[in-house]
């Protein structure tokens, strides 16, 4: 049987979504009325809420020597999901899935003790231990979804997403990929299958376990949907999509009904959360439509990334905040501002991979922003050798989001009477046009976010923004 590529949906949930065993039944539900729908599903899971964190930690007690901390995580965690699946499964399932994730488990021992004796943890070896998290909620959930009737069964993610060996952020090979993808994941689909894979993990050529970074999972989906050319790739989270900012911070944040491939993109690279910033690359080379949508109110029409932004009567879609950013101001003599200068800064940056986020120049100083890093100190050393250098940490860039920035006059204005009363370092246009950022200090970004909402999003065009969900709550911006 050959498989219409337009009914094929590439469903992916994470962490709050697969949490615990109620979650992971409102998961089956979501992934059953997809079916009813006559369409084809491939799952992709992150790991249960938290353990990644809990195995990164793990592997740092290990790294530092610490047997029994590092044990005592994965105590825990083994108990959490041998708990879960008990909750989760019939006896008969139960009994076929507690090997497996007793052998997950032992195998993870097995490492974290070796890492203890050596007392050394090296990015190669974080990647391994972190994967269990993916490997385990995959096989539970496939596991879960047999039994509900939607023929789920579990592929390690391993054998098809293929990287380099970047450890901690590798870069998926798309070719590679595409083929593995054809061979062990288009058969089981073409059978009626749901295949189950876990998120973020991949492999080297080679077969050595990798990580596509934090919030990898999505990107992960985005793969998938990609190789296979899927119609449409939707990212089931905690909340109803992407909204008009982070609703940790502004409760009253808005839904955005739909939202373009580069608008999305630089709000999930600016600091949005709910989209891991890789994730629209492989959907816009193949045009397949991303939802975001919210796994614990199934019935929300969530947000549509397309090619074409729809035009809004406001100028931003979104405000993103991003932390943990220091300035670095580089200051040179006169003499030094000269013919290769630049690139001698930048040709540091590129040894120690640091990415630069902000750029702004005057005759003898540059000012660039950089995600906060343990190398921070050795980049600056070695800048100290063509420049005076000063750093300052603690700080976070607010990234203003929408395509019709540029129809709007008058628009910085509004936005930096807005946060009159705190302190603006370096502010930047996109070239794109369609993002305004500047830097605040860490400890302003709430005040400075809400601030902008209230501004910004007092009036929001209905066609744009789901404002009758605002009308219901009686709540304003
Ligand atoms: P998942 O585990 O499903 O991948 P994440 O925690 O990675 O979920 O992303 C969802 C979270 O992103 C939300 O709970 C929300 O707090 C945060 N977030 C930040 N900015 C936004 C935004 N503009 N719209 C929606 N959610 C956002
Ligand atoms: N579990 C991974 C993380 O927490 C990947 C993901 O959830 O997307 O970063
Ligand atoms: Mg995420």
């Amino acid at each position: 049987m050959s498989v219409a590529r337009e009914q094929l949906v590439v469903m992916k949930f994470g962490g709050t979504s697969v949490e615990d065993a109620k979650a992971m039944g409102r998961t089956a539900a979501i992934v059953g009325g997809r079916r009813k729908k006559g369409l084809e599903t491939i799952v992709v899971v992150s790991a249960m809420a938290k353990v990644t964190d809990q195995l990164l930690a793990a592997a740092a007690a290990a790294g530092r020597g610490d047997k029994a901390g590092a044990m005592a995580i994965s105590a825990r965690l083994r108990n959490r999901h041998t708990d879960t699946a008990t909750e989760l499964l019939d006896a008969a399932r139960f009994a076929a899935l507690e090997p497996a994730i007793h052998m997950e488990f032992d195998a993870l021992d097995d490492l974290l003790r070796g890492i203890a004796a050596v007392g050394e943890l090296t990015a190669r070896t974080s990647d391994l231990v972190v994967s269990f998290g993916e490997r385990l909620s995959s096989r539970m959930v496939a596991a879960a979804f047999d039994q509900h009737g939607l023929s789920g069964v579990h592929v390690d993610a391993r054998t098809c997403i293929i990287t380099d060996a970047n450890y901690g952020k590798a870069v998926p090979q798309g070719g590679a990929i595409e083929a593995k993808l054809a061979e062990f994941v288009l058969p089981l689909i073409e059978v009626g299958k749901t295949p189950v894979m876990g998120g973020f993990i991949g492999s080297t050529v080679e077969g050595i376990t990798t990580t596509l970074g934090r919030g990898g999972s999505d990107y992960t989906a985005a793969l998938v949907g990609g190789g296979l050319h899927a119609g449409a790739i939707e990212i089931w989270t905690d909340v109803n999509g992407i909204m008009t900012t982070d609703p940790r911070i502004v409760p009253e944040a808005l839904r955005v009904k739909s939202i373009s491939f580069e608008e999305a993109a630089e709000l999930a690279y600016f600091g949005a959360k709910v989209l891991h910033p890789a994730t629209i690359l492989p959907a816009v080379q193949k045009s397949i439509p991303v939802w975001v949508l919210n796994s614990r109110n199934a019935e929300n029409e969530g947000t549509k990334i397309t090619a074409v932004a729809p035009h809004c009567r406001s100028p931003f879609k979104c405000i993103a905040a991003k932390k943990k950013l220091t300035i670095i101001d580089i200051v040179a003599s006169r003499m030094l501002m000269s013919h290769g200068y630049l690139k001698a800064v930048f040709d540091v940056l590129d040894r120690y991979k640091c990415v630069v986020d902000m750029v702004s120049t005057s005759e003898v100083s540059i000012s660039l922003t950089v995600d906060s890093n343990e190398r921070l100190p050795e980049i600056v050393e070695e800048l100290s050798k063509i420049a005076d250098v000063k750093m300052e940490g603690n700080k976070a860039l607010i990234c203003m989001v929408g395509e019709d920035i540029r129809g709007h006059n008058g628009i910085a204005g509004q936005v930096f009477s807005a946060v009159s009363h705190v302190n603006v370092r370096m502010i930047s246009q996109g070239a794109s046009e369609i993002n305004m950022s500047f830097m605040i200090d860490e400890e302003d970004v709430e005040e400075a976010v809400r601030s902008l909402h209230r501004n910004f999003f007092a009036d929001p065009d209905a066609a744009i923004f789901d404002v009758e969900a605002r009308v219901a709550a009686g709540t304003t911006a």
